[in-house]
């Protein structure tokens, strides 16, 4: 996958990718990043990104000529491309959308920093992305979030093949919870069914875990949790209660 950056920052970029498993993306191919200055795009003896808002009020606008110069320079190379917008007025991040973003071949993100960009820049963007109900000084920690949860999405990345799979959201649950050595922590045990070496037993406690940890923490994520009846059966023998609407299973629906 090759994600291009579109910044007027491109150094907050570099030390993430230098490390972990997105420096091993990077150094296997499986994913390439491109930081473009949109600086090098702005006109004039000072280089101006950013101007005052017509209509007077606070702080400065990402002017339009300069990012969209760079854009396309970037889909001259890459046509096709996704270019997404970061702004905290855009779609609110989620594992899903990680899960599509990482299908793609290419995707470009565009960061905007001062009072955001020019509204005119909006048609030379197919989606705006936020990462959450707050607001950052820059794009460039949201655009490093959606390099990062997608990095660990394409084939090949993760050394477990199913990893990823087992991870929070992946099935609309929280992940249960883990363990590691010591056996023994400040008077604390591991579950004794966990050094049993029994898979099957293993495999259900965590299952049961996890929709236990959903139901406390995310109760919300449960509307959309679909069981198997045998699911259903194993939540009902350790006493999990859920509302029927959740615990009907796709089984149940014809
Ligand atoms: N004045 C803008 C507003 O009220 O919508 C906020 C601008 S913010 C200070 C500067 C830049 O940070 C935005 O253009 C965007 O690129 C990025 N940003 C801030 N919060 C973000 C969020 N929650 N998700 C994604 N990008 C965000």
């Amino acid at each position: 996958m090759q994600v291009d950056v579109l910044t007027i920052f491109p150094n907050l970029l570099v030390s993430p990718l230098q490390e972990g498993i997105i420096q091993r993306a990077i150094v296997s191919g499986a994913l390439e990043v491109f930081a473009h200055n949109i600086r090098d795009h702005a006109l004039g003896k000072h280089a101006m990104t950013d101007d005052r808002p017509f209509g007077g009020g606070e702080g400065m606008v990402m002017k339009p000529e300069p990012i969209v110069a760079a854009l396309r320079q970037v889909l001259t190379q890459r046509p096709g491309a996704h270019v997404i917008l970061l702004t905290p007025q855009g779609r609110q991040y989620s594992q899903k959308m990680a899960e599509d973003l990482a299908k793609k071949e290419h995707i470009v993100l565009l960061c905007g920093r001062y009072e955001g960009v020019d509204a005119r820049v909006e048609e030379h963007i197919d989606a705006e992305i936020s990462i959450g109900d707050y607001v950052l000084t820059g794009g460039e920690l949201a655009a490093l979030v959606i390099i990062d949860s997608v990095t660990r999405l394409l084939p090949g990345v993760l050394g477990c093949s199913d990893s990823a799979e087992c991870d929070t959201f992946s099935r609309g649950l929280l992940k249960y919870p883990q363990y590691t050595r010591p056996r023994q922590f400040e008077g604390q045990e591991v579950p004794e069914l966990l050094l049993s070496g029994d898979h099957k037993l293993i495999s259900q406690w965590r299952f049961v875990e996890s929709v236990k940890r959903t139901k406390a923490r995310r109760p919300d994520l449960l509307q959309g949790a679909n069981f198997s009846s045998q699911e259903r059966k194993l939540l009902v023998g350790h006493g999990v209660e859920l509302v029927e609407s959740v615990v009907a299973g796709k089984d149940d629906l014809h």
